[in-house]
């Protein structure tokens, strides 16, 4: 199935657009462009993200490569064999990662018509996963993002780390802190309760 990508040129958020053109100046050698997801639509699970950091995915091009939390995903992803050792993010993985916002934000906080302009490319993403069983969600906008593609309110959805939510009969939605090098340095998530989230992820999957 093919699903809705934002174009390269996608200058929906002006915002947005500006500050990628101020970047593409500073850094001309970055990506600086709208980063799709990756992985394998026929998945069952669904791994998202806030946005594209600076020096991670707008410059790679690649999401949650490049940089501290990209590290802390990919390490874990091999503790439970999602990916082999030497592996790195592909369309053939047996999982899909993805961001809620495509393009690079100010100081890594997208605002709400810029989520709700972007929220569209993940609702295509999670649609057109026929297989989709579990989304793992990084930090609170990732999981507002989902209940927005899924119509259900923020207030019937609490967010809670490690916690699981039925989202409808197929769907189920784990949350986690967002492994950014801010939370992890200021002890919001430590790596012990990050490396759980993909023991637990690993288990539903098995027991779903
Ligand atoms: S954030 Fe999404 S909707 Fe906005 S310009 Fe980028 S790709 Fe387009």
């Amino acid at each position: 199935m093919k699903i809705l990508e934002p174009k390269i040129n996608c200058n929906i958020c002006n915002r947005l657009n500006s500050y990628i053109k101020v970047q593409r100046k500073k850094f001309p050698h970055f990506f600086n462009n709208p980063v799709r997801g990756i992985g394998s639509i026929e998945s069952q699970l669904l791994i998202v993200g806030l946005a594209p950091g600076l020096k991670g995915a707008n410059r790679t091009g690649i999401p949650f490569t490049g940089d501290y939390s990209s590290k802390m995903i990919m390490s874990n992803l091999k503790k439970i064999k999602y990916l082999k050792k030497n592996e790195r993010f592909n369309e053939n993985m047996k999982f899909r990662i993805t961001n809620a916002v495509k393009c690079l934000p100010p100081q890594n906080k997208p605002n709400l018509e810029e989520l709700k302009n972007c929220n569209k490319f993940l609702s295509s993403e999670v649609k057109g996963m026929k297989n989709l069983k579990i989304i793992l969600t990084l930090g609170l906008i990732a999981h507002q993002s989902v209940l927005r593609v899924f119509k259900k309110k923020n207030s019937d959805f609490k967010f809670k780390h490690l916690f699981v939510h039925q989202l409808d009969k197929t769907t189920k939605m784990l949350n986690s802190y967002h492994c950014s090098k801010y939370n992890i340095s200021t002890k919001r998530l430590s790596l012990i309760e990050f490396e759980k989230v993909f023991f637990k992820l690993d288990k539903e999957l098995v027991n779903f």
